[in-house]
């Protein structure tokens, strides 16, 4: 039986942490549109954080993650990946 080709890589990574360097971010809230079951927009500061217990999505939520680093438009967010 042949596998449909949806043109996706297998990922070799696993994300394991998100920081958003605040001392750069605009508070846009972009990054919260694409991930908001990991990121939090409602801050005192407006710079978003990462959901309490968010850690266990990174896996499923993977590609939105990047997403959300990739749409940022001061490039704020760094991911730490390990390779799987
Ligand atoms: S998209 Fe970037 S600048 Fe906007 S809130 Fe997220 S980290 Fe901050």
């Amino acid at each position: 039986m042949a596998l449909a080709n949806t043109g996706e890589q297998p990922r070799r990574y696993r994300i394991t942490a998100i920081f958003i360097d605040p001392d750069v971010c605009t508070c846009s809230q972009v990054c919260v549109g694409e991930c908001p079951e990991v990121l939090d927009g409602n801050t005192a500061s407006g710079v978003p954080r990462v959901r309490d217990g968010a850690e266990a999505l990174f896996d499923s939520k993977a590609k939105e993650i990047e997403r959300a680093a990739w749409a940022c438009p001061v490039d704020a967010i760094r991911l730490t990946k390990q390779a799987i």
